[in-house]
């Protein structure tokens, strides 16, 4: 790892002003620092600046009132998995955080940081093999050892997006909070996360100087629930994940994890199920909905199949 300047923020203002204008400028944050520790150790980034947002006590902050729920960036996934109103209020976020990592990582680990953690990619990983996403000019992927990429958006770029709690966030419908020297403003959760088709070198709309302050979600209409298949049961990230949130017989929102380069909207199997009482076939016939634009790579064809197990499981629990 390479020597970098260590600052400690204490507040929002001070975390960007310390965050460089450009990238070039290699001034990054830390929050419980799982992430993005790995990312210097293994040569992958090489920060000029860490700044540790760790101890900036608004971020931690949690906010129920009558319209919705706001949560700092700050709070942990532990904090998350166990909090008893979340539980009771957005079971699916509770229930994407406890499926995350070790319990030691969910400690540590922050909502914020969760949601910017970089790809897991084993080519992107390793610090000797180019990709595009490091500046290269192609994608080994592609053609090479694809069982754990995308089957939905698969060029240029088919990482998958690692964040459960995103996934259970796109369910829910969530406005993610942005601070930065121009001053705060607010993206709707589909619109931070950004496509390799879009830019294949970032995977937030967040400039250099901003970072994520909370997240607001409105109060809870219905019911959600998160679920994930992986190859073990051990710590491991989904080989497909999924969460739905929303009223049976009304409008239900599904947002599929692990299957493309940002959490997916799986609009198609939405309107299959909106208004109408969700039986097993009902739930089935949604499932095959959500995975029929699916374009598998040579080794990730079984997504397709334990996605729609997922997709189906998921629809009948809440369906009741
Ligand atoms: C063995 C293992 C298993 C795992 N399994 C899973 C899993 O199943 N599901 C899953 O979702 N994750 C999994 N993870 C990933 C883990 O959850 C994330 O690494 C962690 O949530 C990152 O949070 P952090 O606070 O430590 O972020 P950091 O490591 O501090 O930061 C991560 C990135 O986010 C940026 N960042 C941090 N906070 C902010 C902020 N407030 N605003 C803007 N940028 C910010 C940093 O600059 C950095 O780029 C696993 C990790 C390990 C090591
Ligand atoms: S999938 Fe994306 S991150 Fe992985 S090797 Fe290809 S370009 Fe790099």
């Amino acid at each position: 790892m390479k020597a970098f300047e260590y600052v400690r923020a204490t507040s929002v203002a001070s975390a960007t002003e310390h965050l460089g204008s450009t990238a070039e400028e290699r001034r990054v944050a830390k929050a419980g620092g799982i992430d993005i520790l790995d990312l210097a150790k293994e040569g992958i980034v090489s920060p000029s600046r860490l700044v540790d947002l760790s101890r900036i006590e608004d971020l931690g902050a949690v906010d129920f009132d009558r319209s919705g729920t706001t949560l700092g960036a700050g709070l942990t996934l532990a904090r998350l998995a166990t909090d008893e109103r979340i539980r009771r209020e957005y079971p699916a976020l509770a229930q994407a955080a406890a499926e995350a990592a070790t319990p030691q990582i969910r400690s540590r680990a922050t909502l914020g940081g969760n949601l910017c953690q970089r790809p897991r990619c084993w080519y992107f990983r390793n610090e000797h093999l180019p990709c595009l996403k490091k500046g290269g000019s192609a994608c080994p992927a592609l053609e090479g050892e694809n069982q754990y990429h995308a089957i939905f958006g698969v060029r240029p770029c088919p990482m998958v997006h690692p964040s459960n709690l995103a996934v259970a966030l796109l369910a829910l419908g969530t406005t993610v909070h942005v601070h930065g020297k121009q001053g705060s403003r607010h993206v709707p959760i589909e619109e931070f996360f950004i496509s390799p088709e879009t830019d294949v070198l970032r995977e937030t709309c967040l400039a250099p100087d901003e970072i994520v302050t909370s997240i607001r979600l409105a109060a809870p209409e219905g019911t959600s629930a998160y679920g994930e298949i992986r190859e073990k049961q051990s710590f491991d990230w989904p080989l497909v994940s999924c969460a739905v949130a929303g009223t049976p017989g009304g409008e239900i929102r599904i947002a599929l994890g692990a299957v493309a380069p940002v959490p997916r909207r799986a609009t198609e199997a939405e309107a299959a199920v909106k208004g109408t009482r969700i039986t097993p076939e009902l739930a089935a016939k949604a499932a095959e909905a959500a995975f029929a634009a699916a374009t598998p790579l040579s080794k990730n064809g079984h997504k397709v199949k334990v996605g729609k197990a997922l997709v189906t499981d998921l629809l009948v629990k809440i369906g009741g």
